[in-house]
């Protein structure tokens, strides 16, 4: 069978949590160095490291049947690719930005200045969609300076936390995609991609789950299995102390804080998280 090739980006801010989620899968793919295609130790797959950029098009073209990429850097290229899966990393949004005390208040604001961006493709659209025309400068970096340089009124560009504009003396006056890191296919692809997904999968599910098990009075088992509908039916277990039992489940992360105190006023005790390394539904 011919390996998979799996497009990555090589250096930045995806290179690192894009090797991880392989290695999670069982994929263990040997240090780069120069190297931009290096192929697995374990498993069928070849993985080329490009610039981020590149990716899509190297996808689009069957040059690699699947890749790992920004969605606000699929959207920029214009390439046809499918998403096949969203990664949960690399999260970040495309905003318009403008200096602290500028008079652009509102996205509409923008009408007929000049906007410096690194996403021509995806601020021209999104503009024009709004009906908004501004003259919009492509940058290959550094956006940020440009309002400060005299070169722009406003720019477009990524945003993750806020700090980075908030560095440069600007505020974010509109959003315009959320974006994350996500697995893409070439259309036409046929690379069977089975056995691939099946170990992403349940990378990506245990991350959004946490093993809990906690003592309870057995007469409050009803109410923790109203709380948690778990997996299937929660693991039950009596304790040595009679009256007493122990309950396992698994329970969604963004629940877990509200689950955990409701546990603990029908009389949980001893609540212990950990997390999952794989899960398979
Ligand atoms: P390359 O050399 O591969 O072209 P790059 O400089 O274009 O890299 P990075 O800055 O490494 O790209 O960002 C890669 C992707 O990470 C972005 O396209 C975006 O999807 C995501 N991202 C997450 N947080 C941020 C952030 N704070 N700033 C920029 N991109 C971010
Ligand atoms: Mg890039």
């Amino acid at each position: 069978m011919r390996p998979l090739r799996i497009a990555l980006q090589k250096k930045g801010r995806l290179a690192e949590d894009s090797l991880r989620l392989l290695s999670e899968g069982g994929i263990a793919i040997p240090s780069a160095g120069e190297r931009l295609r290096v192929p697995a130790l374990n498993y069928p797959i070849e993985v080329y490291l490009l610039r981020d950029d590149d990716i899509p098009a190297y996808v689009a073209d069957g040059v690699a049947d699947i890749g790992i990429v920004g969605e606000n850097v699929v959207y920029e290229s214009g390439q046809s690719v499918r998403i096949l899966r969203r990664l949960g990393f690399g999260r970040c949004r495309l905003s318009l930005a403008v200096p602290r005390d500028s008079s652009i208040q509102r996205l509409e604001d923008i009408q007929g200045k000049k906007i410096a961006t690194g996403y021509p493709t995806l601020a021209q659209r999104y503009l024009k969609e709004l009906g908004i025309e501004a003259e919009i400068h492509t940058l290959h970096g550094s956006t940020e300076i440009a309002p400060s340089l005299g070169l722009a009124e406003g720019i477009i560009d990524i945003v993750a936390t806020g700090s980075t504009i908030l560095l440069h003396g600007l505020r974010e006056v509109h959003t315009f995609l959320h974006s994350e890191a996500v697995l893409i296919q070439g259309q036409k692809s046929e690379a069977d991609l089975g056995d691939f997904l099946f170990r992403i999968d349940a990378v990506l599910a245990a991350r959004q789950q946490k093993y809990i098990l906690f003592n309870l009075p057995e007469s409050a088992l009803s109410e923790a299995i109203r709380l948690l509908p778990g997996l299937k039916s929660p693991t039950v277990m009596p304790l040595a102390e009679a009256g007493w039992i122990s309950v396992h489940t698994v329970v969604e992360e963004n629940r877990f804080w509200e689950v955990a105190r409701q546990l603990q006023a029908i009389g949980a005790q001893g609540i212990l998280v950990m997390d999952i390394e794989k899960l398979i539904r």
